[in-house]
């Protein structure tokens, strides 16, 4: 029998490791906005969930944002705040498109979306197989794309479903009902089962993808997840005194919507999965599917 060793110590070292360098994390919000323009709205929330998620309970120990160059093509905005808990700091960037798909013609228009992307893994491959590399190759790819469906309560529309099986290809992809506030409660649930069926029946797989579970914890943890997705979601930027409580949500004439609270909306959902339970998860598969698949396609196509 062999003694105790101690390499459950090997834990606490990664834990130490991961602390010193502090985590990096990019998510973009992508939108196709075509109907919601045309009634006169002027988008689906993109902006306006850059700020949920930053000023959500979540990130109260938050220090103040800082504008970190990111390269700027297609008018991305970048935000980039360091998050500090505990001793863990995290430094999440979260990128804000423009609407896509608001043209008459919409042909190709996520071009300039996956170019973005792509280009993130190229500048990453192209420091790594720098003969003198550095030890830590600046990551400025993206881990998950947040796309905004329009809440029509119908399904999802055709160049939805075109871009979606491009963008599932190339990203890990979290879908939302955006403004959700505008669907009762039955036609969220209608309307999310609907998408659903729409990205079975288009082999669409959005994260968590079942194919990667790796145990059956995974799987019980996931499939309860797949079966929620897309979240119904509210964003707001404004805080409110609601029984002595100061909460984040948007006032209207009949109450107030809040983003944090179950009851009324799915944001704590989605901010858990990117933030609370899936991070490092989204950031492997990031980094061992996407971007391998990318740099085995790029390394064939120099030998060709
Ligand atoms: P973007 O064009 O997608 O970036 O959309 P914005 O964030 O600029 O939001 C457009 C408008 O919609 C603003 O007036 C927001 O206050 C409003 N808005 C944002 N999120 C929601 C939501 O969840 N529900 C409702 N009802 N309005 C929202
Ligand atoms: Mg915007």
């Amino acid at each position: 029998m062999l003694g105790h060793v101690g390499i459950e110590a090997v834990l606490e070292q990664l834990k130490i490791k991961a602390m010193k360098m502090g985590f990096e994390f990019n998510i973009m919000v992508v939108v196709i906005a075509v109907i919601w323009l045309l009634i006169g709205q002027s988008g689906l929330g993109k902006s306006t969930m850059v700020n949920t998620l930053f000023k959500s309970k979540m990130w109260k120990s938050t220090l103040p944002g800082l504008g970190v160059p990111m390269p700027q093509t297609l008018q991305l905005q970048s935000v980039t705040h360091i998050i500090e808990e505990n001793g863990v700091k995290l430094k999440l960037t979260v990128t804000d498109t423009p609407g896509f798909g608001d043209q008459i013609n919409n042909d190709k228009c996520w071009d300039p979306i996956l170019g973005y992307i792509n280009g993130q893994y190229e500048r990453y491959l192209q420091e790594e197989i720098l003969i003198t590399r550095q030890r830590h190759i600046p990551d400025t790819r993206v881990h998950c794309c947040v796309y905004f469906v329009p809440p029509t309560g119908h399904c999802l529309r055709p160049l939805d479903i075109e871009f979606l099986q491009r963008l599932c290809r190339t990203v890990n992809v979290v879908p939302v009902i955006a403004r959700a506030d505008s669907l009762t409660i039955e036609e969220r649930e209608a309307f999310r089962r609907r998408i659903q069926h729409d990205l079975r029946a288009h082999c669409i797989e959005v994260y968590p993808q079942k194919c990667f579970d790796e145990d059956i914890s995974d799987r019980i943890l996931n499939s309860k997840i797949r079966d929620r997705i897309p979240f119904a979601v509210v964003g707001a930027d404004q805080e409110h005194l609601v029984n002595g409580r100061c909460v984040l949500g948007r006032k209207t004439k009949w109450g107030i919507i809040e983003v944090e609270n179950m009851a009324h909306c799915e944001f704590p959902l989605l901010r858990d999965l990117l933030i609370r339970s899936h991070l490092q998860d989204l950031k492997d598969i990031t980094h061992n599917v996407h971007y391998e698949n990318y740099r085995v396609f790029r390394l064939n196509q120099s030998h060709a």
